[in-house]
């Protein structure tokens, strides 16, 4: 049998079995083979009857008499009277008429089930029965328990399982060289284990196994696109001391031994022929503008030019104000987003075809599709990790040279993480924040403790602060969460703020209509600006001292962390206030951040917690497709990291391992955002 082929070629499987498997997502065999189960029964421990205690028990048993009957409509009761050499014991179970005539021969059973006190006696209920003879699937072992849908049970899978692998060899997918080195349990062995465990120690194995082939073929597709980039060249951008030290002078304050660090590595890397390929990870407020701004430096005075891409319209508004600031008059900045009226555009990107403008700031999707430049030699990309190769490549043919891509990111990702996802990334941490930043304090209250917060925010407000009030979407057909902002702008402004002037701020609105709140909000005109996440990253109002997120549960740890981030900028002691829908949703996760101001220890706290899947599935497409690898295993990355390297070293074909070669080719599409 093909791995590849249709679940219906397997004995037993119709179209009806078909479809419910289809329902779990299983259509081949091979997926069917790689659906690990949810969890396990231990029933390996056989007992002898005279030691059994109530609980999960499985024994060896005859079966020395069996009857069945209705007691009334609608309920018939097997009963049976089971002994080994030690004793007897009572089972019993319900509407299955078909046991008495199943246990009627002479052979030996293993059976496993609840052993309980019943009616005033105690019985073995319901036990699942499997021949001693047979390879047991259900009894006696450590059990398989499944993803199940109506009509379609764990029973079932595992039959259908115990056929597909019972029948069929399977190929080894892992080079040699590798499963040799590592001492890895084969693929067949390891399927076989991972299903029908023959213990616990060998079922761990078979984890290892398949989870080092996962991530293994995930570093293959971050060396191969690594490998795609470095093939290409860019144009060397001399590392200059003076203008180095002239513009650490220039700033206003002096960098952190942090900053320094990211900014040397960021410099080196620019300084070579081969693509910068760098993520700058940072906490908000870490200072990563600043870091970008002197690689823009370096480059513009090198007479190359630079594309800023930010995520949203105002994020590039406050990237230009800012590389203005800290780039001076000198250097021709200019800003490409969608409000811009047309015949504008075409102007702001004529400048920058024709090489007058230097520094180019915009949103993502703009300045990736339509960006010709005569000398693109830095771009910088602020909370997007991934420019893919096919994205550099049409951004060089226009510009003569593969531009270096400086990423930054404020979505801290812990090391092993970051490793596995952006293993084609170098990565410099920002990990400590400028001198004299006071921590925000945050606390989680009760819904009904609101009024009384109220209150006091009150109070901040009137000595000159001003708050973001945070709402979630409401549903996922309410993408942009327009009802609960609107609403509870409404609310807060006709009741408890009434006197405030109050803003709003969400998706749907038009870009001038975002830009004019935003400023009032920023002038100070406003006291309140309620919003969605549009403003999650990078808005810098200094004076807003106080933030408060409604419906907190429904946002991750690091997503709170980084809303927490708006306040805290100036010498105002700022409050972060989280409450949750309702009082019961107080929980561990919200009172972690009343606790932890550390974006990295929070985002490990939230893999923890929530798994990589809830946290960066959505993030990578879900396409990824990890089944058994939890990502969190920092050892068995680094493992399969070496791995893939030496793989790739060893000059092997990559062509010759199928399965692998397609896997690889399928994750590389995915990565690579082509
Ligand atoms: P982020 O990393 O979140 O993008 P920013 O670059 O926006 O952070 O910096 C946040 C604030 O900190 C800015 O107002 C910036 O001027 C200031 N800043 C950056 N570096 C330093 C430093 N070394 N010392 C003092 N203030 C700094
Ligand atoms: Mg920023």
């Amino acid at each position: 049998m093909l791995l590849n082929t249709h679940v219906t070629t397997i004995k037993g499987v119709g179209e009806e079995t078909a479809k419910l498997l289809a329902r779990l997502k299983i259509k081949t065999i091979e997926e069917l083979l790689f659906s690990v189960p949810r969890r396990y029964d231990d029933y390996s421990q056989i007992m002898s009857l005279a030691t059994v205690r109530p609980g999960r028990i499985s024994i060896k048993v005859n079966v020395e008499s069996v009857k069945g009957r209705y007691v009334r409509r609608g309920l018939h009761i097997t009963e049976a009277v089971l002994k080994d050499e030690s004793g007897k014991l009572k089972a019993v179970w319900f509407n299955q008429p078909y046991r008495k005539e199943a246990l009627s021969g002479k052979a030996t059973y293993f059976m496993s089930g609840e052993y309980a006190y019943q009616n005033r006696q105690y019985v073995l209920s319901n036990p699942s029965v499997e021949k001693v003879s047979d390879f047991p699937k259900n009894a006696a072992r450590i059990v398989p328990v499944y993803r199940e849908t109506k009509g379609l049970k764990s029973h079932q899978i595992r039959k259908i399982i115990a056929t597909v692998l019972e029948s069929t060899s399977i190929r080894e997918t892992l080079p040699k060289s590798i499963a040799h080195t590592i001492k890895l349990m084969p693929l067949e062995k390891a399927l076989k284990e991972i299903h029908f465990p023959s213990s616990q120690a060998l079922k761990e194995d078979a984890e290892r196994r398949l989870a080092f082939e996962e991530v293994f073929e995930l570093q293959l597709a971050n060396q191969l696109n690594r490998q795609a980039i470095d093939e290409e060249l860019s144009a060397a951008i001399a590392f200059d001391e003076k203008l180095a030290q002239s513009f650490v002078r220039s700033l206003p304050f002096s960098l952190t031994a942090a900053q320094k660090r990211a900014a040397w590595d960021v410099l080196q890397d620019m300084s070579k022929k081969r693509p910068m390929n760098r993520l700058v990870e940072g906490d908000v407020g870490s200072g990563k503008t600043v870091v970008a701004a002197f690689a823009a430096l370096m480059a513009v005075r090198q007479g190359f030019q630079v594309a800023v891409m930010a995520p949203t319209e105002i994020l590039a508004r406050q990237h230009l104000e800012s590389m203005r600031e800290l780039l001076g008059k000198g250097v021709n900045i200019e800003l490409l987003v969608s409000g811009v009226a047309s015949a504008e555009k075409s102007k702001i990107k004529e400048q920058f075809e024709d090489g007058n403008t230097e520094v180019l700031v915009g949103t993502h999707a703009l300045l990736q599709d339509d960006l010709g430049a005569q000398k693109l030699g830095l771009i910088v990309i602020d909370e997007q990790h991934r420019f893919g190769v096919k994205q550099r490549q049409a951004l060089q043919q226009k510009a003569g040279v593969m531009p270096h891509v400086l990423s930054m990111t404020a979505t801290p990702i812990p090391r092993t993480l970051a490793l596995t996802l952006y293993g084609e990334l170098d990565v410099s941490v920002i990990d400590e924040l400028p001198p004299g930043r006071k921590p925000v304090k945050t606390k989680v209250f009760a819904p009904t403790a609101r009024q009384q917060l109220y209150r006091a925010i009150d109070k901040h407000i009137e000595a000159g602060r001003q708050m973001f009030v945070i709402c979630p979407l409401v549903s996922e057909s309410d993408k942009l969460g327009v009802k609960s902002v609107e609403s509870e702008y409404e609310l807060l402004r006709q009741s408890v703020f009434k006197h405030r002037r109050i803003g709003l701020l969400h998706g749907k609105l038009r870009p001038d209509e975002k830009k004019a709140t935003m400023q009032s909000f920023a002038r100070g005109d406003l006291n309140v600006l309620v919003s969605t996440t549009v403003i999650e990253v990078g808005v810098n109002v200094p004076n807003a001292s106080i933030i408060l997120i409604e419906g907190a549960e429904r946002f991750g740890l690091a997503q709170l962390h980084q809303l927490r981030g708006r306040v805290g900028r100036s010498s105002h002691q700022a409050y972060c206030f989280l409450i949750p829908s309702t009082h019961a949703q107080v929980s561990r996760r919200l009172r972690e951040l009343e606790q932890n101001n550390d974006g990295f220890s929070l985002a490990e706290v939230d893999l923890e917690l929530r798994g990589p899947g809830q946290i960066y599935g959505t993030m990578q497409h879900g396409a990824l497709d990890l089944r058994v690898a939890t990502l969190t295993d920092a050892k068995l990355i680094v493992l399969a990291n070496k791995a893939a390297k030496r793989f790739l070293e060893s000059g092997e074909d990559l062509l010759q391992y199928k399965r692998l070669h397609e896997r690889v080719k399928k994750l590389r599409a995915v990565t690579n955002l082509n």
